[in-house]
């Protein structure tokens, strides 16, 4: 059974490296266990935090209750079709090993979602996504422990309600614990390389037979050379969602910025790109205080060192203030906050 801490500093447990402490703190490896620590929290009448690898978090203060860090792990392949794989994971997993399990069995898939941090369990939550690729394009169905029912209820992709960065879990905070998904992945190569800057680096490896390690490998190249290493330097990957907009505004936009990079999306509109906005708007390496913004990557606030949650917050407000101010543009921040 697992060790009750108490007052554990969150340091270490997210990636912003943001020093709060948790009230009390349980790493559980089981659905048992999972049980359990929700039965010791409802005992004590302790409000309850899930955590994964704390890498889309912002803790804004002292956790009370319960912090559960989820480290159960196992992976399986369920069914063998001709054309595809059923795979399962526990919530617990690490999602980078997870998607090189997956190349190592030859499936094609998860190459675009190379070296996401975080944990499996948290990945439906937001709907990871990079290089045009969304878990929900391999999604087949989780698990999820509903904290009012107290039941195990099977979610299908309908009933995740994923969007861009979104699902029914994000938009019900606290309600579901997600205990383990399933994946539906491809035998054969079928690889989406038509996204910048993958595009370019896919065609200067000269190849024409889709190969998903390839791609892997191309995409984590690309990750390390733009996106800080949260071990060295604190961070929660894109803090702000690129904003959606209509045909119409995106018109007016670029009547004024005729370089705007937009994408188009299934349901009409365009994303934006947020960072495109805060570098415009000079915000590219300000450093105010302990935190500031990325010197390669407009989208991503740092922690210098020594910064709370709060002192994120508020550089995050000061930008996304100014962005509405020159472009109309409402920025909407990805991570979760806490506390
Ligand atoms: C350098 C860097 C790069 C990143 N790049 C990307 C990217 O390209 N694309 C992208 O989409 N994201 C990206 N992210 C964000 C982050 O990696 C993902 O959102 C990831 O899925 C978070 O996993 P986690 O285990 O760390 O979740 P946590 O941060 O621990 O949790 C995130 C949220 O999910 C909830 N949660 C966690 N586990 C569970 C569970 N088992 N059941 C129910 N709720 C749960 C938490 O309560 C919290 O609300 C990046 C982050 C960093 C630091």
């Amino acid at each position: 059974m697992f060790a009750v801490r108490q007052q554990v500093d969150l340091r270490a447990y997210n990636s912003l490296g943001i020093t709060e402490r948790a009230e009390h703190l349980v790493e559980i490896h089981s659905d048992r266990e999972l049980v359990a620590a929700l039965d010791m929290a409802a005992e004590h009448a302790w409000p309850v935090t899930v955590l994964g690898g704390g890498s889309n978090v912002v803790v804004t203060g002292s956790l009370p209750g319960v912090v559960i860090i989820m480290r159960s792990r196992g992976r399986r392949v369920l069914r063998r079709a001709p054309d595809a794989l059923l795979i399962e994971g526990e919530a617990g997993e690490n999602w980078h090993d997870l998607v090189n399990w997956t190349l190592d069995l030859g499936l094609c898939g998860l190459e675009n979602l190379s070296l996401i941090p975080g944990t499996l369990g948290a990945a439906p939550v937001q709907n990871i996504g990079a290089y045009g690729v969304e878990l929900q394009d391999v999604f087949h169905s989780l698990d999820a422990l509903d904290r009012v029912t107290g039941e195990i209820r099977q979610f299908d992709r309908a009933a995740c309600h994923f969007g861009y960065r979104e699902s029914v879990f994000k938009q019900s905070p606290g309600r579901y614990v997600i205990l383990r998904v399933r994946l539906i992945l491809r035998r054969h190569a079928q690889v989406r390389v038509d996204y910048a800057p993958l595009d370019t680096a896919w065609e200067a490896t000269g190849l024409h037979r889709p190969d998903p390690r390839v791609v892997a490998s191309l995409v984590c190249h690309i990750r390390q050379s733009k996106l800080p290493d949260p071990a060295v330097l604190g961070n929660a990957g894109s803090f702000f969602k690129n904003p959606l907009v209509t045909r119409h505004q995106l018109n007016a936009l670029k009547a004024l910025y005729p370089d705007i990079p937009h994408y188009l999306q299934p349901d009409g509109r365009y994303k934006v790109a947020a960072g495109w906005l805060i570098d415009q708007a000079g915000w590219k390496g300000v450093r105010a205080g302990h935190v500031g913004v990325h010197a390669r990557q407009a989208l991503v606030l740092v922690n210098h060192g020594g910064a709370r949650g709060e002192d994120i917050l508020s550089l995050a407000k000061r930008i996304s203030d100014d962005v509405h101010a020159r472009f109309g543009l409402e920025l909407e921040m990805e991570p979760q906050r806490l506390g």
